[in-house]
Formats: C-alpha cells, sequence, structure tokens
C-alpha cells in the first residue's frame, strides 16, 4: 500500500503539479515514492519479472527497465502486464521504441533529452501518443550525456545547464500542450546535483525525480544519495526517489525507504536505537544490534527498540522506546514501555526481545484493527 502521511513533516513540500504513474501519484503533496531500475534484460521476460516481484516485496513502488533494442520493447507489453508495480521504459535513442512503451501500456516513459533533439519533429507524435494513452513522460536529463549546445555554452554539465535543459525540453512537450512531465537532473556531485534541482524547482511546478547519478558501490552511493537527497528533500524538493548503487536494486529499495523514514516524511517501521558502545559497555553492542535487527527484520508495525550496552545511558533510552535492553553484569534489563519487564541472562536477550516484539506487534495489529 502507500506510505502513510508524515506525523511532522520536515517541511513544506514544494507545490508541483500531480502526475499519475500507473496507481502511483507522483507530485502534488503525494507521498515521496522510492523506486529503482532492474538490472535483467528487458527481453528476459521472466528473469525481469522475477526481479520486480522482488523489488515488489522490498517496497519499490515504481520499476524502470531499459529498452534499448527492439526484443526489449517486444518484452514491454507482458512486463507491463504483468508487474505488480507500475513499470517506466526507459529509453536514450530510439523514438521508435517511445510509442512501442506508450503502446505496451507502460505507466510512463522516459526520455532522455540529450538524444530526443534528434527527434524534435517527433515531440509532436510522442505528446499525442503519451496523452490518448494518459502517459506521463519523464525527462531525464543526465551530466554525461547532456545537449551539446548547453555543453557549448556552460563549459561543462553545471547546474545552470542542466535546469536549462531540462526546461528546454520541457518546452518542446508544452508547445503540443502536453505537461504531464516529471523531470530529473542528475550528476554524480552531490553539491551540482542538489543546486540543479534547486534551480529547477525554482522555475517550474514539475514533480521531481530525484537521483544522484553513477553513485558508486553500496557505501559511497548509500551516503552521496542521503545527503543529497536530504538537503533537498529538507526544502520540500523532490517527489520520488531513485537511489543508484553499484549493486543488487533491492538496496537500492532498502536506502530509499530508510532515507525517507530518517526524515520523517515516511512512518517509520522498526527502528533500532542502539548505543555506539564504549569502555562502559558491558556486552558486544555491535553484535548484539545486529542480531536483534536481524530478528525482527520484516516487522510492519513501528517499532522503537533500544539496544544499549550498559546501565548509565541504558535504562534511560530503553524507557524512551517501545522495547529495549540495558545490560549489564552479565544480564539485560528487558524494558516494554519504560518499565523492566523481566530480567534475563545475557544468552537470552535477543530471544527475549523478539518474543517481546511480536508480543508488542500483535497488540498494535489488534488496536489498529479495532480503531
Ligand atoms: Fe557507553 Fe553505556 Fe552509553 Fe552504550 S549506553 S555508549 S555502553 S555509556
Amino acid at each position: 500500500g502507500l506510505p502513510e502521511v508524515p506525523v511532522r513533516p520536515i517541511a513544506e513540500r514544494r507545490v508541483s503539479r500531480r502526475i499519475q504513474v500507473g496507481p502511483v501519484a507522483v507530485g502534488g503533496g503525494a507521498p515521496v515514492s522510492v523506486q529503482s531500475m532492474t538490472t535483467t534484460r528487458t527481453s528476459d521476460i521472466g528473469a525481469t519479472l522475477q526481479q520486480i516481484a522482488e523489488l515488489t516485496a522490498s517496497g519499490c513502488q515504481i520499476v524502470r527497465v531499459a529498452c534499448p533494442t527492439q526484443d526489449d520493447a517486444d518484452a514491454l507489453p507482458v512486463i507491463a502486464r504483468k508487474s505488480q508495480i507500475p513499470v517506466i521504459a526507459d529509453i536514450h535513442f530510439q523514438p521508435k521504441y517511445v510509442f512501442a512503451a506508450i503502446e505496451a501500456g507502460c505507466a510512463a516513459v522516459r526520455v532522455n533529452p540529450g538524444n530526443i533533439k534528434q527527434f524534435d519533429d517527433q515531440v509532436r507524435e510522442i505528446a499525442k501518443a503519451a496523452r490518448d494513452h494518459g502517459t506521463p513522460i519523464r525527462i531525464g536529463v543526465n551530466a554525461g550525456s547532456l545537449d551539446r549546445r548547453l555543453l557549448q555554452k556552460y563549459g561543462r554539465a553545471t547546474p545552470e545547464a542542466l535546469a536549462e535543459s531540462a526546461l528546454w525540453e520541457a518546452s518542446l512537450f508544452e508547445e503540443h500542450d502536453f505537461r504531464d512531465i516529471k523531470i530529473s537532473v542528475k550528476h554524480n556531485d552531490p553539491v551540482v546535483m542538489v543546486e540543479a534541482y534547486r534551480q529547477l524547482a525554482a522555475q517550474c511546478d514539475y514533480p521531481l525525480h530525484l537521483g544522484v547519478t553513477e553513485a558508486g558501490p553500496a557505501f559511497q552511493g548509500t551516503i552521496k544519495s542521503a545527503v543529497a537527497f536530504g538537503a533537498l528533500l529538507s526544502q520540500g524538493i523532490g517527489d520520488t526517489i531513485r537511489v543508484s548503487l553499484s549493486a543488487p536494486p533491492v538496496e537500492e529499495i532498502k536506502v530509499g525507504i530508510q532515507i525517507l523514514q530518517s526524515l520523517g516524511l515516511r512512518e517509520r517501521r522498526l527502528e533500532i536505537v542502539s548505543c555506539p558502545s564504549c569502555g562502559r559497555a558491558q556486552v558486544d553492542v555491535y553484535k548484539l544490534a545486529e542480531e536483534v535487527t536481524a530478528g525482527l527484520e520484516g516487522m510492519e508495525v513501528p517499532l522503537r527498540v533500544a539496544v544499549m550496552g550498559c546501565v548509565v545511558n541504558g535504562p534511560g533510552e530503553a524507557r524512551e522506546a517501545d522495547l529495549g535492553v540495558a545490560s549489564g553484569n552479565g544480564k539485560g534489563q528487558i524494558f516494554v514501555k519504560g518499565e523492566v519487564v523481566k530480567t534475563v541472562p545475557e544468552s537470552k536477550i535477543v530471544e527475549t526481545l523478539i518474543e517481546e516484539a511480536m508480543r508488542i506487534a500483535e497488540q498494535m495489529e489488534k488496536d489498529g484493527a479495532s480503531g
């Protein structure tokens, strides 16, 4: 289902027009959605649908598939029909695949402005087909494939160049009265990327798809994306996000969801509040935190679980959480809503926390169902 409305948003959201990517609303105050892109050959329908199923299970709301060949275009109707989440066809060069993707029932089509120019005269037809099918277009500007004219004008892919490129491409569609558009202006440098989106946000009301392109391997890419999206979303800018990692796409979804939860833009599910450990620790906090995280993975209810290494700050933090443990003397004091409910030997801490968490979760679900 759709993510919950934030309790206390980090910022007023920028006012953007709303588009519909299949059943998922993007912009116009809709919750920020999380998307990813498949890594399979799109023409391999089975593998692509399998990956889409995994992405769906991990919380992905919109999925993009590359469409570089006719075989890929031929696979789109089945993929679009069988996918549980809306499918966006990603097309760089060939206008004929844009038409194919629209005909195939894709929820949206991504085109690259650096290349779209070659089919200027076809923009009218694309706009018409997209309008007839109610298919929005994502204009995806990428530093690596910036329009040559703008590269010459600015010397390199500056924020101004990225924003101008996107707005110019949007204007080609606007000429045909087509505004069912969302925009991205990606760069691998978060500083350039943030500035490009800021400029773009100030100059149009299109919903924005945030992304740091070629962000890198998981660790670096996670940080780059978190910093860049955090900077923008904390100013209300951004309607849908894609974390790009040189890692399996499911990892991108986990990071994306965590970024939104950290910003309070999505209800927190399971949150582990664990201490960094210090010289006072009486238990291996890293190991305990990891075991508790693994034991509770996939829990659907919002639960704050405190894992504290000693009884100095432990009880205080544990009291703030739904559930917690403070360790000392080879034992763990288990807290539920601030009360010590049990003291168990260290070897039983993990299983006791998991038991208690399940019990609280069941209670929350019951309360939710009856309320
Ligand atoms: Fe150190 Fe205890 Fe604080 Fe953990 S809870 S950081 S062990 S003082």
